[in-house]
């Protein structure tokens, strides 16, 4: 048997977000930082910053908006894969800087290697199959 606060946590969470997403855990993280910096510098505004995220995740957290706030942290994510693609690109660009050039498809943006020091070749893209010339 259930005691009675139980019920009542259950009967508040009913229809409820109650996920602690990566979106929450990343606010919460920005606000220890942000609390950090705090007892560094003398800011008004930083002080309160904290506050008002921690307010946002409880929202986000109690949210009876489901959908919303499940679509808030698929973008997150997005953004999140965005950034970390971009530095593993970056990275695995420095590891091999001696043997490969790294470019963009003016065309789409997408990135593109190629071995270096063959000179001016002809790139097809393997995202939007679109020709160009490289000086690689
Ligand atoms: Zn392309």
């Amino acid at each position: 048997m259930q005691s009675n606060w139980q019920n009542k946590i259950i009967q508040f969470m009913r229809g409820r977000y109650g996920v602690f997403d990566p979106l929450n855990k990343m606010l919460l993280i920005l606000t220890a930082i942000l609390l950090i910096l705090n007892l560094f510098t003398a800011i008004p505004l930083l002080g309160l910053l904290p506050l008002l995220l921690l307010v946002l995740v409880y929202y986000r957290f109690f949210s009876k908006r489901i959908y919303v706030r499940s679509n808030e942290n698929q973008k997150y994510l997005r953004w999140q894969n965005k950034v970390k693609n971009f530095f593993k690109l970056k990275k695995e660009a420095v590891q091999n800087r001696k043997t490969y050039a790294y470019f963009h498809c003016p065309h789409c943006k997408k990135a593109l290697r190629a071995p270096k020091g063959k000179g001016k070749i002809k790139v097809t893209c393997s995202q939007c199959q679109q020709q160009f010339t490289k000086k690689v």
